[in-house]
């Protein structure tokens, strides 16, 4: 067993790794967690730290608890304080947030009763370096050795798209940070017109914001293919069989353009279409393993923007209220890629789109312009400051997709070929390694095994 685990990062991830390893740790464990949470509320992360009620979970409350063991455990807690509530509700970010907040504080006070010392630091971790019997971490002054760490980071703080000139971000009116915006609305006037770039989930949930705290302001919101993500059914839909048969059709010869067309029949030959793409949820890290480099990069060129679409559903209720804004006639949704955004003049700026078959460049002007592109997790091009420092010192190798870091199926990360022993990752960094780690029921297996791991050491 791991005496001393480095836990780096301050969301659901990190907290459900906490959890179990305090649930796990043997009676008498002579046990030291060191938790960097990079400040906010622990647990929370960028998901859940939201306040607003609109901003709803996009899977079924039945489905979100923190532990394999207990997949209601956040029901439970909902339903201890509203007993109406149902499993196939979709419900606040803001109440799952309540309940890791009361997990992490049972978490603790479960070590506590251990023996299992827990050091909570409210800061985040600079620098770490890795070596075959553990791993040291740096913040500010203080190096502390660790016999194991575990980067638990979610996603990377979002970059500016090619082509926002300085001018645009300089001047405040461009927003890369949707989350930052929306927890500070009142420091940003209400403008004539914003233009939203991007259609995803963090899209709808800006929309849907923003037209309620600015009720006079048109929304322009643009996507390469103009499309809204789909909505789930009122209802669950249980996959009509577990996908086995699908799943082995696939498996036979990995290839992207075989499996689209595999999967267009598979829907067209089922009553729901999303029946499909849910019985593929626990297969979906075995095929991606199984795809060769040169067709996941053709999925992610051609057919990662319609399974995201399919994948990522919005809750029937949000779909009526984007619906509702697109009749009131306030959001105007446009088919476009960015070529550049620049000021135009003091309270303006201008989104140019690049020119599309035959069509010529066509320009929007915005008093604000908010980027919500996605999940950001290219380790080549980002500013975040520990991954920077891992990758330039050749502690850390970024996905070659742009997906997180280089590393094993059970999240050590690779480095010159071979995988560190004792430095792990857990969520969305392993996306290139395992493509579906982003969710809660991938994140609790995950930390799970991770827990079983550290104590076996
Ligand atoms: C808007 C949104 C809605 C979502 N909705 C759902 C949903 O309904 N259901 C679902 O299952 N999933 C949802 N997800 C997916 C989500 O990624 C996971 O559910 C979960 O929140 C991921 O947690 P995490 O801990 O991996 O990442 P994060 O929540 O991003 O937490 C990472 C934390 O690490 C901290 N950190 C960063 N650098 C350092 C450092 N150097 N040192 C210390 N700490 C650091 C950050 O400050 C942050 O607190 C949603 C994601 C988003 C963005």
């Amino acid at each position: 067993m791991y005496r001393r685990v480095a836990i780096i990062g301050g969301g659901a991830a990190a907290a459900a790794l906490l959890s179990e390893l305090a649930e796990r740790a043997p009676p008498g464990a002579a046990l030291h967690l060191d938790w960097y949470t990079g400040g906010g509320r622990p647990g929370r992360g960028v998901a859940y730290g939201t306040d607003s009620p609109r901003h709803l979970l996009n899977v079924r409350a039945a489905s979100m608890g923190m532990f394999t063991g207990k997949p209601q455990g956040f029901l439970d807690y909902a339903r201890r304080l509203d007993p109406s509530l149902a499993g196939t509700d979709f419900l606040p970010r803001r109440l799952y947030g309540d309940y890791l907040e009361s997990e992490v504080a049972r978490a603790l006070a479960l070590a506590r009763a251990r023996g299992v010392d827990v050091r909570v630091v409210p800061f985040a971790a600079d620098a770490l370096v890795p070596e075959a019997d553990g791993v040291t971490v740096v913040r500010g002054e203080e190096q502390a050795r660790a016999d194991a760490a575990v980067l638990a980071l979610g996603a990377l703080p979002a970059q500016p798209l090619a082509g926002v000139d300085a001018d645009a971000l300089a001047g405040g009116r461009y927003v890369t940070d949707p989350w930052a915006l929306l927890a500070q609305p009142s420091t940003v006037p209400a403008p004539e017109q914003a233009v939203v770039i991007g259609l995803g989930l963090t899209a709808v949930d800006v929309l849907l914001e923003l037209a309620a705290r600015w009720p006079a302001t048109h929304f322009v919101a643009l996507s390469r293919h103009g499309r809204l993500p789909e909505s789930h059914l009122p209802a669950a839909s249980a996959p009509a069989d577990d996908g086995g048969a699908l799943v082995d059709a696939l498996r036979e010869a990995p290839q992207l353009r075989r499996w689209l067309r595999l999967l267009r029949e598979a829907a067209a030959a089922s009553a729901d279409w999303r029946t499909v793409i849910d019985s593929l949820r626990p297969h979906t890290q075995g095929l991606w393993a199984e795809l060769p480099a040169e067709e996941r990069a053709r999925f992610l060129r051609h057919a990662r923007w319609a399974w995201e679409r399919a994948r990522h559903r919005m809750p029937p209720q949000v779909a009526e209220e984007i619906t509702a804004l697109e009749r009131a006639g306030r959001l105007e949704r446009r088919r476009g890629r960015v070529q550049a955004v620049r000021a135009a003049g003091a309270d303006r700026l201008r989104v140019t789109l690049a020119p599309a078959r035959g069509r010529p460049a066509q320009t929007l002007e915005g008093g604000l312009v908010v980027q919500t592109v996605g999940l950001d997790t290219d380790l080549r091009r980002t500013a975040h400051p520990l991954l920077r420092q891992l990758v330039v010192n050749g502690h850390a190798l970024p996905d070659p997709l742009g997906l997180g870091v280089q590393a094993e199926p059970d999240g050590r990360l690779r480095h010159d070929g071979e995988a560190w022993p004792r430095l792990f990752a857990i969520g969305s960094l392993l996306r290139g390694t395992l493509w579906e780690s982003t969710a809660m029921p991938e994140i609790r297996q995950q930390a799970r095994s991770l827990a079983e791991r550290l104590l076996a050491g």
